[in-house]
């Protein structure tokens, strides 16, 4: 039997289809007279203190996602035999045929702001009275984006805690690619696997932290590196 090869993807992934990673420039909101990091309006208490500019900030960021199409890593790694793990909440390796399992969640899903169950829900298609349509389902209450804020926790039923971990941890191959590695769940996964003894695969345009614990190291674009695994160019071990 092949060895089990686990994908983790992050946002440089889906650069190359157009949307933008939280570094650069144009990840930032104006809001009143205000410029807003990613990371400031990313959380849950930036959503208590003002719903309704946080998602106007997700519903612009889900029109640029819905606009994008998936590139050549999206579509080669719905080729690759694998367990996908993705930080993205664009869609976009559900789009190319990959089931993912979407640790931070879905930008294209929502669920109740209070909790009053753990249904995730498909968001309509066109919005044009938030206030009105942002509603849970099942309670009527608030509904909130279906994504893991910066101040929030990892989950099983929600975002795979325990499934990204076990299958870490069973590796034999890890190709983590696009991801600056400052988010928690990606470092269990990558220490998981190198502990495992799994060959580690560092796919980005620039070092970063995961490099220097990879077996492997390969500095390019990800539509350009993934595809050539995938094919065998590259062999993976
Ligand atoms: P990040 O923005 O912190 O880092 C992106 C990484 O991708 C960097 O290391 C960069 O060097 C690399 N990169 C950029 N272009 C690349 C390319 N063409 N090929 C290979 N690598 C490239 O992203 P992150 O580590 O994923 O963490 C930020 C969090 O923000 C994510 O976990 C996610 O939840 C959220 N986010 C998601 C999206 C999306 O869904 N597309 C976009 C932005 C942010």
């Amino acid at each position: 039997m092949d060895a089990p090869i686990v994908v983790l993807t992050g946002a440089g992934v889906s650069a190359e289809s157009g949307i933008p990673t939280f570094r650069g420039k144009e990840g930032y909101w104006t809001v009143g007279s205000r410029e807003y990091h990613p990371q400031e309006l990313a959380t849950h208490a930036a959503f208590t203190r003002m719903p309704w500019d946080v998602w106007a900030w997700y519903l612009h960021r889900r029109a640029v996602c819905r606009r994008a199409e998936p590139n050549a890593a999206h579509k080669a790694l719905a080729r690759l035999p694998c367990d996908l793990i993705t930080q993205n909440v664009d869609g976009l390796h559900r789009r190319a045929g990959s089931r993912p399992y979407a640790i931070h969640g879905d930008i294209d899903h929502m669920r109740c702001a209070n909790d009053c169950c753990l249904d995730i829900f498909a968001m309509p298609e066109e919005i044009t009275d938030p206030k009105a349509e942002l509603r849970c389902p099942r309670c009527g209450g608030m509904a909130r984006p279906h994504v893991l804020w910066f101040d929030e926790s990892y989950d099983e039923p929600r975002f795979f805690l325990e499934t990204s971990r076990r299958l870490a941890a069973q590796a034999r191959t890890l190709i983590v690619a696009g991801t600056s590695a400052q988010t928690n769940l990606p470092w269990q996964i990558v220490t998981l696997a190198v502990r495992a003894g799994a060959t580690v695969i560092d796919i980005n345009i620039e070092d970063n932290p995961f490099g220097d614990v990879a077996t492997r190291v390969i500095r390019a674009p990800a539509a350009e590196a993934i595809p050539a695994i995938v094919a065998g160019h590259l062999q993976p071990d």
